[in-house]
């Protein structure tokens, strides 16, 4: 029977990394919510709108078209059929997506299209609020952790080898406070479902992670 897989956890947990791998594995689809939230704040950011404006925002997703895809080495994000994969890593659309996903009308808006991403097949779905809300019903749910100082790690290496500036402290700072934000808002806040199963992978490298996930799957 294809499942539903979701992971959830805060920023930079390797969530992507690791559901990438499991998707790949059992040949189901990847969906990377994070990615979602990071274009609708592109777009607010590109266009002027305020990213608390909920009336804007909800405008602005009535003519918004977002697509995943697939290629190598990762997938393409396209928005109203742009490429904005590389953009929606910038920091300018990290340090504003909190404050654009707690917004309801992009929640709500947000929460329709994952769902119906994940009618079409087998699913691994990472983010926040997805084993709490998007997918209550999935039959695996994971909440990957980390200490910010091995996320913000892990980040700062990830960046050197892209090339891209990097300051250790920034990025400490940075996580956390996404992961504040994350965690304090009001609608779908980021935080473990009962039934999910908590992963520390402080300790762990990405293969005991895809393992640890592997033998939920079995069972
Ligand atoms: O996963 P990633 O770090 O790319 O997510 C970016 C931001 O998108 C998160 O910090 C959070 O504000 C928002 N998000 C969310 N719900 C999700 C996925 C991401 O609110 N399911």
């Amino acid at each position: 029977k294809k499942m539903q897989i979701a992971i959830d956890g805060p920023a930079s947990a390797g969530k992507s990394t690791v559901a990438k791998l499991v998707a790949k594995k059992l040949g189901y689809i990847y969906c990377d919510t994070g990615a979602m939230y990071r274009a609708v704040t592109w777009a607010a950011l590109q266009k002027g709108i305020a990213v608390t404006d909920d009336l804007a925002l909800a405008k602005l997703l009535q003519d918004f078209s977002l697509e995943f895809v697939p290629a190598e080495p990762e997938q393409k994000v396209l928005v109203n059929g742009q490429d904005v994969t590389k953009a929606i890593r910038m920091p300018e659309v990290a340090n504003n997506v909190s404050a654009v996903a707690a917004q309801a009308s992009v929640r709500t808006d947000l929460t329709q299209r994952q769902r119906d991403i994940a009618q079409t097949g087998g699913i691994v779905m990472d983010g926040r609020d997805i084993g709490t809300t998007v997918l209550p019903q999935a039959e695996v749910k994971i909440f990957l952790i980390a200490s910010v100082a091995e996320r913000a790690l892990r980040r700062h290496k990830e960046n050197l080898e892209k090339g891209i500036p990097s300051n250790l402290k920034i990025l400490e700072d940075e996580i956390a406070q996404r992961d504040y934000k994350d965690s304090h808002r009001e609608i779908s806040p980021l935080v473990k479902a009962v039934d999910a199963t908590e992963v520390d992978t402080t300790s762990l490298n990405i293969d005991e992670v895809v393992a640890v996930i592997m033998d939920l799957v079995a069972q």
